[in-house]
């Protein structure tokens, strides 16, 4: 069992990583607060990155609109912004090392050749990949992916909100980091991405949750220290299910919600488990922020359910 532990940290470092696919939304705006909290109440940094893997889906003018909304909130970020399209070479490189020590292989296995196989329904879900090409890629396959030699690892690690998880890689099996066409896939992008950071505290929302154990194995195997995790409530729409960059009822594009930000941010305040004194009610972002900072904390947040 891989149990990994976040080091302790001198200068607490944190990130918001939107995807320029759509303008910030409500759970969006839960995610850049509460990890500008978690590093504002440790005296840190907190830095941006625009997370532009998906170029077909990214646009500049989204990517604009959400430093606009994000200045519009008071959220500012410290230092020069990043971006995942400027780092493809720490990736080739950190793919590379992956390469060279025998941990990732070419697979050539379709998405629909591996759900004939898998014998369990898993509508919805991520299919566990059965091995197929694990022992090399079968005579007259082409490599259509790279996937990562989990080797049936036991991955456990701590969240600040859910406390100590553990993941079987037995029931997930191996993952893609590499497309056969060159693209790099999300799990291996952002660890090469915090770690070129420095990022040492990494809050998002829970969606995220389940793709932590991989990015947590990528940092071992690496030989990286391994961030801090909290993962934060996800703010449901109105039918109960997880937001999307589509629901224009909740959407924060320029413009749509002008006037209403300080009521918003102090919602979101409020969603993160703090109590906004009703002497703020009213009071502009900067003042909303200044307060929270000295008055929130990790342990105030909801418990998970
Ligand atoms: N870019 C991802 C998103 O917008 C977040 C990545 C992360 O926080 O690790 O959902």
């Amino acid at each position: 069992m891989l149990c990994m532990c976040a080091d302790t940290v001198s200068q607490s470092i944190g990130r918001f990583a939107p995807s320029p696919t759509g303008p910030l939304h409500t759970g969006s705006l839960v995610a850049a607060v509460g990890s500008w909290l978690l590093a504002k109440t440790r005296g840190g940094r907190w830095l941006l990155r625009i997370d532009d893997l998906d170029r077909d889906r990214c646009r500049t003018a989204f990517e604009d609109d959400i430093l606009r909304t994000l200045e519009r909130f008071g959220l500012l970020w410290d230092g020069a912004i990043t971006r995942q399209s400027g780092n493809t070479a720490a990736y080739a490189e950190a793919f590379e090392r992956l390469r060279q020590c025998g941990a990732v292989y070419p697979c050539g296995c379709s998405r629909a050749e591996i759900a004939r196989i898998a014998s369990a329904p898993h509508l919805g879900e991520e299919i566990p990949y059965p091995g197929t090409c694990r022992a090399g890629l079968p005579a007259e396959r082409v490599p259509r992916a790279w996937r990562l030699r989990t080797q049936g690892a036991m991955v456990t690690f701590d969240d600040l909100r859910h406390g100590r998880m553990t993941h079987d890689f037995a029931n997930s099996g191996d993952f893609v980091i590499r497309r056969a066409e060159g693209f790099f896939a999300y799990q291996l992008a952002v660890v090469v991405d915090d770690h070129l950071s420095g990022i040492n505290q990494v809050v998002r929302g829970d969606d995220l949750l389940d793709s932590t154990p991989r990015q947590v194995l990528l940092h071992h195997l690496l030989g990286w220290p391994l961030p801090q995790y909290c993962h934060l409530p996800l703010v449901t729409g109105p039918h109960g299910g997880k937001l999307s960059k589509r629901d224009n009822t909740v959407s924060l594009a320029d413009g749509r919600v002008a006037g209403q930000e300080s009521a918003l941010l102090a919602w979101a305040l409020e969603f993160l488990g703090l109590a906004v004194p009703a002497a703020l009610q009213g009071a502009g972002c900067n003042a909303l922020l200044d307060w929270a900072q000295t008055a929130f904390s990790w342990e105030l947040l909801p418990r998970p359910r």
